[in-house]
């Protein structure tokens, strides 16, 4: 079935996306993971394509183009390789914070660079000590005449090592009661003094993905790079992780697909007994029940991005989204690694790195129990 938000428009831009991969993204995958990061010339040939932000105006360099792009290039980004995941928190989470809350002097500065690859973004919420709990952030700015005093540190920062921005979520109001009214948004720039990266992070999965420590030490941040007012921030934040929360389901639904195919494809030609693998009823009901799971969580997920693109209220149904698919995920990617055999242990088969990297999408952008406490409060429960 195929969702009705997905026009020709769309394919075609699917199919050049696709050739474009081929060529620039396919090939280099394996070594990019060896290396622990994507190359920024990968970043330009994207901005070079218009790949990068097309649903920023045209006076910013997009192209006014509609969620619809959003859910192509983060679906085809996914067919690569999770560790892709960079491109779409940079295009759907980041920039539309700058977005809808920047000046205009503030998007006519940043905005255009966004879209060439000139400027890779990043946002900073998680701490040491405070990750779900995001009201007990202990990072400050605090202002004076000269500007904000930042001092804190960040920490598991998507896109951490190649940030040029840095959308940073700290406390000008340390003393707020409650908590998260004393919480904004603050843009830091590559170049300020006192803002320097920790460790760039070992993961067990993601691996061409730069993951890393943000330090700040008195870092000296402008009072022209607040972002939106001051003590607003956590409103702004629970109204960009919807859009957030989608762009992870959509890539763990893209995953599924991705692991199913490949799966297919190997119990038809393995052989034991003589015979297919694929002919033994057990690997067909295994495979018949996922490709049902899957199919029903796109189905639920396709009606959500409907929902969101026509400006509905989908708090409730993006978090159950959110939950369910990347606990699909996870089970896809182990039953699809065990119906391989061995061979699914084996580093040099795709559904091995599959299954490493699948388990993080029920844990970041709001983990899985996080989704249920919101579910439940939007059901009367708290
Ligand atoms: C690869 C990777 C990339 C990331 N990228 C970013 C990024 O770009 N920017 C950023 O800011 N952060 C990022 N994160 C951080 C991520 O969002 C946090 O790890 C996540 O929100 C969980 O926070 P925590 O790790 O502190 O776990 P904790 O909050 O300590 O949670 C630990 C466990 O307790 C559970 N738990 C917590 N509270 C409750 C509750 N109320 N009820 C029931 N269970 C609960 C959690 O679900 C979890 O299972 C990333 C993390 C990873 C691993």
């Amino acid at each position: 079935m195929k969702a009705s938000y997905i026009t020709e428009e769309h394919e075609i831009l699917r199919q050049s996306l696709r050739k474009f991969l081929e060529k620039e993204a396919y090939p280099y995958y394996d070594d990019w993971e060896k290396a622990g990061e994507v190359p920024r010339d990968f970043w330009r040939k994207l901005g070079e394509q218009g790949y990068l932000c097309p649903w920023l105006d045209e006076e910013y360099g997009g192209f006014g183009a509609d969620f619809g792009y959003s859910v192509v290039i983060n679906e085809e980004m996914e067919k690569v390789g999770t560790g892709l995941i960079g491109v779409g928190l940079h295009n759907d989470i980041v920039v539309p914070y700058l977005e809808a809350y920047g000046t205009e002097e503030q998007k006519k500065k940043w905005l255009p660079k966004c879209t060439t690859g000139e400027c890779i973004t990043a946002i900073a919420m998680t701490e040491p000590g405070a990750g779900s709990d995001l009201a007990s952030i202990k990072t400050t700015a605090i202002e004076s005449d000269q500007g904000f005093t930042m001092n804190g540190e960040k920490t598991f920062i998507t896109n951490g090592i190649h940030a040029d921005l840095v959308v940073v979520v700290c406390k000008t109001d340390p003393h707020a009661s409650p908590a998260y009214k004393g919480i904004s948004l603050m843009v830091v720039e590559r170049d300020t003094s006192g803002f320097s990266r920790g460790r760039k992070l070992e993961k067990i999965g993601l691996n061409s993905q730069d993951t890393s420590e943000l330090i700040f030490e008195d870092a000296a941040v402008s009072k022209d790079n607040l972002l939106g007012k001051k003590g607003e921030g956590f409103y702004y934040l629970m109204n960009q992780l919807q859009q957030e929360r989608l762009i992870v389901g959509i890539g763990a639904i893209a995953a599924c697909e991705r692991m199913l195919e490949l799966t297919v494809a190997y119990v038809k030609e393995r052989k034991a007994f003589g015979k297919s693998i694929a002919s033994f009823q057990n690997t067909q009901f295994k495979l018949a029940e996922l490709q049902t799971e899957v199919e029903i969580g796109r189905t639920f997920l396709d009606r959500t991005i409907e929902a969101h693109m026509n400006g509905e209220d989908v708090v409730k149904e993006v978090s159950m989204s959110k939950w369910w698919t990347t606990d699909l995920v996870k089970k896809v990617a182990m039953e699809c690694m065990h119906l391989h055999g061995g061979y699914g242990y084996m580093e040099e088969y795709e559904i091995a790195r599959r299954f490493r990297d699948a388990p993080v999408t029920a844990i970041y952008a709001g983990s899985n129990e996080i989704m249920k406490t919101i579910i439940a409060k939007k059901m009367g429960l708290v």
